[in-house]
């Protein structure tokens, strides 16, 4: 049983980085991963995800703030405890096998620190490797196995000493997609059965998604929301963390009027409106950007019998088509050279077909125009009930 009691928690708090020659990494991070849960940190490339998770594992010291296991603390401005003192198991992209040791050798190696037989060791990390569907490979070196096969080692040595804590850096980065999609179910399962409590970062907001209880969103070395993936797509705090999970794109409008549940806009040209939502209060005749998620919106031929055309539709034109398996998704230009993509639909139609497309309300999030750096901090400090409670408005007049 590790010195941390099982799974621990993980809590970060007000966790600030500054490098060596004054880079500024991270600033006044906080935030809790509950024991046994599975937390993905998501942000673009220097956000500070690797940053954070290497003061985690103990890899690089912390500034300022103070990062706990459970009830210990393992890293303050004062106090660094060493990365192998922190009993947790890390899996990076590069895989970081031991060159000179083979498959088995690099599994078992992880039990070193176990008091246990040599033959136990041994025969754990036979049956881990066996449950990975390595056996056939234990005797190879890890130059001569593939990437996936690597990686795949990596993660049953991570696994073998049941760890409390596991920490995983953008590990799937390197793998071709099918295989990426494979390791990721094995990699959400394991975890899951070993009961770690694991933080997992990536620059992927599908891949956080499909594996997070909890995401974490970096943007620019601050923390700017942490939530449930279906909150996060559903209210997002501010236009960063709405465009970094997935918009198929934004369209200008005023604030017309507020009502209690939702808010009706006016888009581009005046006649044309959309009802949606916001998380923070705005005004009357304020300018604002609809962000709309892609799976909000309907696509259907402008000539198409039986099409709804009330006014929350907007009519456009096809420019561009890509066929997906289950269907087609196309890019789609609106008046005044507004284009919104990946709108789907089973049919393919095909450029400069005239389509209407119809907005669902819960995928179109207002935020005021003026959504730039700062307002990212003002939305961030809004009260929590004022952000989820849903505020209404409608809005008037076009603007371009
Ligand atoms: P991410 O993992 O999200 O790509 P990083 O944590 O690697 O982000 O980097 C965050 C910022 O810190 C970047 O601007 C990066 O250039 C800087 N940075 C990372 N490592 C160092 C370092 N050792 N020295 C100085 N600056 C660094």
């Amino acid at each position: 049983m590790s010195d941390f009691g099982g799974a621990p928690s993980i809590k970060v708090d007000s966790v600030s980085k500054v490098y060596a020659g004054g880079k500024r990494a991270l600033t006044d991070v906080s935030f809790e991963v509950e024991a046994g849960s599975f937390m993905v940190l998501l942000g673009p490339s220097g956000s500070g995800k690797s940053t954070l998770i290497r003061c985690i594992a103990g890899l690089e010291r912390v500034s300022e703030g103070t990062i706990q296991f459970g009830s210990k603390t393992v890293s303050s401005k004062g106090l660094h405890l060493k990365s192998e003192e922190r009993e947790l198991s890390m899996v990076f992209q590069d895989y970081a096998l031991w060159p000179h040791m083979t498959a088995l050798d690099n599994v078992a190696f992880a039990l070193k620190r176990r008091a246990l037989p040599k033959s136990q060791r041994k025969t754990q990390a036979i049956s881990m490797l066996d449950r990975m569907g390595l056996m056939h490979l234990s005797d190879r070196y890890p130059q001569e196995l593939s990437g996936g096969e690597q990686q795949r080692v990596a993660l049953a040595r991570a696994l073998v000493a049941r760890p409390g804590l596991m920490l995983f850096d953008e590990p799937l980065s390197n793998l071709d997609a099918d295989l990426r999609e494979r390791l990721r179910v094995e990699i959400s399962t394991l975890t899951r059965e070993v009961g770690a409590t694991t933080l997992y970062i990536t620059h992927d907001q599908s891949e956080a998604f499909a594996l997070a209880d909890y995401v974490g969103v970096l943007d620019r070395g601050r923390l700017v929301q942490l939530d449930r993936p279906e909150v996060l797509y559903s209210k997002p705090k501010t236009p960063f963390v709405a465009r970094f999970t997935g918009l198929a794109g934004d369209l200008p409008a005023v604030v017309n009027s507020v009502e209690s549940s939702r808010s009706v806009v006016s888009a581009l040209d005046g006649s044309s409106w959309l009802s949606a939502h916001s998380n923070v209060p705005l005004k009357m005749g304020e300018k604002v950007r609809i962000l709309v998620r892609a799976a909000a919106v309907k696509m259907a031929p402008l000539l198409a019998s039986g099409v709804d055309r009330e006014r929350e539709t907007l009519s456009g034109t096809v420019s561009d088509v890509a066929f997906r398996g289950i269907g087609y998704e196309h890019v789609v230009q609106v008046s005044d050279g507004h284009v919104l993509s990946g709108i789907f639909s089973e049919r393919r139609h095909s450029r400069g077909t005239a389509v209407l497309l119809s907005f669902d309300p819960d995928g179109c999030i207002l935020f005021p125009e003026k959504s730039g750096d700062e307002s990212l901090i003002t939305l961030e400090d809004q009260d929590q009930s004022q952000l989820t409670d849903e505020t209404c408005f409608e809005a008037s007049q076009s603007i371009s």
